[in-house]
């Protein structure tokens, strides 16, 4: 494959449609960075869970961002995805429940979106990046070549995830705390007036209710090299 020029592939999306899935997917068969920006809105929240900071002090989530270095240790060759925290390996504790629970509203506040978004717009610089998350096509990457927006029915999507949870270890969470959980983000995400999660007028859309992963590859690494080759 003779690959030209580098491009940023946006991939946004409702929760647990597998942006990541295929984020990782194209990046890995392009040779290209993969950013979990929902990972990053994850660490955020965990950190004011364990310095029990609430999210209406604002003044002490502003003091406390500049202190978090939210780094990614990506070795896709073995499939290996970790998010650290100040050095730490978090990438276990920022998808249990409670942050799942608490994350949509830590991302609603403005301090946090700035931080995050500056430090994404930055990782993009050189393109080359395919990230997901909720505003990438819309607000970090307007100008990203190949924009994605992914959506699969409810259910289909909490089965997913909770399958997912329960192979990690999670033997308690149910499938209904599952799909409550989902369908609340999702209402939060596309509601809020800060960077509100919807398709960007220039994106492709997916619903992957009934295709395999490897039919959504398929078609998305064909997008990725019209835009390359
Ligand atoms: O992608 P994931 O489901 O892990 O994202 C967790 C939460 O982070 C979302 O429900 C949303 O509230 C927030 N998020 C966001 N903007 C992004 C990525 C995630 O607001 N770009």
């Amino acid at each position: 494959m003779t690959i030209n020029k580098k491009i940023n592939i946006a991939i946004d999306g409702f929760s647990s449609c597998g942006k990541g899935t295929l984020a990782k997917q194209l990046a890995k068969s392009l040779h290209y960075l993969f950013i979990d920006t929902g990972a990053m809105y994850r660490a955020v929240t965990l950190s004011l869970i364990e310095n029990q900071i609430n999210i209406d002090e604002i003044q002490s989530i502003e003091r406390l961002l500049p202190s978090l270095d939210i780094s990614f240790v990506n070795k896709p060759e073995i499939n290996s995805y970790k998010t650290t925290l100040n050095g730490r390996d978090v990438e276990e504790d920022i998808r249990s429940m409670e942050v799942s629970n608490l994350v949509s509203p830590v991302s609603k506040i403005s301090a946090v979106r700035a931080f995050l978004v500056d430090q994404q717009r930055k990782l993009g610089l050189s393109k080359g990046v395919v990230m997901d998350g909720r505003d990438i096509g819309t607000v970090v990457f307007p100008d990203a070549e190949l924009k994605i927006f992914m959506t699969a029915k409810p259910e289909i999507r909490a089965q997913r995830r909770l399958d997912e949870l329960k192979r990690n270890g999670d033997e308690l969470v149910t499938f209904d705390e599952v799909l409550l959980n989902l369908n609340s983000r999702d209402f939060q995400d596309s509601s809020r007036s800060n960077s509100p999660l919807k398709p960007a007028i220039d994106a492709k859309i997916i619903d992957n209710s009934f295709l395999t992963r490897d039919q959504q590859f398929h078609m998305a690494l064909e997008w990725a090299l019209e835009k390359i080759n």
